[in-house]
């Protein structure tokens, strides 16, 4: 018997394994794919370092400390990443990077940029629990939400605002609400009004982080977990190869992959982790041939512009070495919460899309196709009364002494999320295992 089992090999599941070894623990990963780090893949097609899927993480001195602990050296963007853009009639409009430049830029009409300032004079809403888009009409009008928090919402979640929840999906900025009465107000107080960490990657790609982070760990590949059972004190795992018996099961999959493995020790956390929505989301990657790219990380589209592209990043910008000398490389991200169908289109209609989008955003002509990647199942959707899912997580590892749940659907999208988190619950697996005189950094 082992002491714990983990299973999923993204980076929930190997950054919590990771502390779990170093705390002396006897941890074996289970992983159903033939390779690991689950949505964090990395292709190499023709001198071009290609992320099929996060691109860049922020990472806080959190994340920065525990890879330093895990001896992975993280390359920096380029500064000049901080500049970003929106598609705003035809053009790409610069973010303003400061509060003057807010005020200058034409990325807002007059009106909209008034109607932002009136903000800290906003009351608190007396409902319960609003969607984003609701939040930010209220408080900063419907410009501000069309042209900066929409796009800004599919950058991270491939979302609908109109779906998703303030409360869950951007917490911080709801407790800002809360406490202060006002975003701004509370931002400036805090003053956190830009984001918080630097834009990192790796050498040869994130892949790299996944391949360190498993180089010392037991990692069972193309072993996928059928069913969890308990029987007194032990779970026991039957997975392709076997049983396997364990003091404690970390399950670091996908929520419906969860619920499922589940079905034994909670019915109900099989039915209703399956109702959890994930955005589909369609990764292209395109070689530039031919002209520069503007300066900068890439631009996002808001819906109101007509456009089936969600945004475009400007890979060969933030970090060296992504593409071959002389050339660039591009990311365009289209579908998400709000043109799911557009995952089942043949390439060929992916192709046309680009050719015409292309062109008339960003100005590019001479373009290859290099990959198209389909995330069926992208990124998990916090949407209004998400509250609920995140209790049954809770009473089942209550009602299951040595379960434990983790995983992007839990506690935050974001790949600095999942390794932030990943301390906490590493320890409570430990605390539970009362491991006396070991530590967890
Ligand atoms: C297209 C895209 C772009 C993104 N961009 C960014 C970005 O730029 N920055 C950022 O911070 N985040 C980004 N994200 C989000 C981030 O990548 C994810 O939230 C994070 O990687 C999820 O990690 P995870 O370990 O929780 O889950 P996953 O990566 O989904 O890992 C779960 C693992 O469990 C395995 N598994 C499932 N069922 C079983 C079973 N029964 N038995 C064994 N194994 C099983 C799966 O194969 C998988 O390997 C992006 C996500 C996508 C899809």
């Amino acid at each position: 018997m082992i002491d714990v089992a983990v299973v999923g090999a993204g980076i929930s599941g190997l950054s919590i394994a990771y502390h779990l070894k170093k705390a002396g623990l006897e941890v074996k990963v289970f992983e159903k794919e033939d390779a690991v780090g689950g949505n964090i893949q990395t292709a190499y097609i023709d001198g071009y370092v290609c992320e099929l899927g996060p691109q860049t993480i922020l990472a806080d001195s959190k994340v920065e400390e525990f890879l330093k602990d895990a001896g992975i050296k993280p390359i920096y963007a380029n500064p000049s990443s901080k500049k970003r853009y929106i598609y705003r009639k035809g053009k790409l409009v610069a973010l303003p990077l400061s509060p003057v430049e807010f005020l200058l830029s034409p990325f807002l009409s007059l009106g909209g940029k008034l109607r932002v300032l009136k903000e800290p004079f906003v009351p608190r809403s007396p409902k319960q629990e609003e969607s984003i888009a609701e939040f930010v009409r209220r408080r900063f009008g419907r410009e501000f939400l069309d042209y900066v928090v929409a796009p800004f919402v599919s950058g991270v979640y491939a979302g609908d605002p109109e779906e998703l929840s303030v409360k869950y999906a951007v917490r911080k900025v709801y407790e800002l609400e809360q406490k202060y009465g006002s975003v701004i107000k509370g931002a400036i107080k805090l003053k956190a009004l830009g984001p918080s960490g630097k834009l990192i990657s790796f050498e040869g790609g994130n892949a790299t982080l996944i391949r360190k982070l498993s180089e010392s760990l037991e990692v069972h590949k193309e072993n996928v977990v059928l069913r969890i059972r308990r029987k007194d004190d032990i779970f026991i795992l039957d997975t392709k190869e076997g049983k396997v018996t364990a003091k404690a099961v970390v399950v670091s999959t996908p929520a419906t992959s969860t619920g499922y493995l589940l079905r034994d020790l909670s019915w109900s956390i099989s039915e209703e982790f399956d109702k959890i929505y994930y955005a589909p989301v369609l990764v292209v990657h395109v070689a530039v041939k031919f002209g520069v790219l503007p300066e900068g990380f890439g631009f996002l589209v808001p819906k109101k512009e007509n456009k089936r592209i969600l945004g475009v990043i400007f890979s060969s910008n933030l970090f060296e070495g992504r593409s071959p000398e002389g050339k660039s490389l591009i990311t365009v991200y289209i579908g998400g919460a709000t043109d799911p169908e557009i995952i089942e289109y043949e390439d060929e209609a992916i192709v046309s899309v680009l050719e015409r989008e292309l062109r008339e955003t960003v100005d590019i002509r001479d373009w290859d196709l290099l990959k198209i990647t389909r995330w069926k199942k992208g990124i998990p959707q916090y949407t209004v009364g998400y509250g609920r899912y995140l209790e049954l997580a809770n009473s089942i590892e209550m009602e299951q002494p040595g379960l434990f749940l983790s995983g992007n659907y839990l506690y935050g999208v974001s790949v600095a999320d999942c390794i932030r988190v990943s301390h906490h619950i590493a320890k409570r697996v430990i605390d539970f295992l009362e491991v006396k005189g070991r530590t967890v950094v």
